[in-house]
């Protein structure tokens, strides 16, 4: 008596790497989600401005 568990797409953040699982709310743009929160999207955004080499 197994439970079959859906499989949902997953793919990491272009950011920070995590991996992102599929959101029912992301189900309408999935293929432009890059970032798994606004938090990462802004913070790619702000380094990528300028300052690529800063560590
Ligand atoms: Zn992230």
């Amino acid at each position: 008596m197994a439970h079959v568990k859906p499989i949902l797409p997953e793919k990491d953040c272009a950011h920070c790497g995590r991996v992102m699982v599929w959101r029912k709310a992301w189900a309408k743009n999935w293929e432009d989600v890059k970032f798994c929160s606004q938090r990462c999207r802004r913070e790619a955004k702000s380094s990528k401005a300028s300052d690529q080499s800063r560590k």
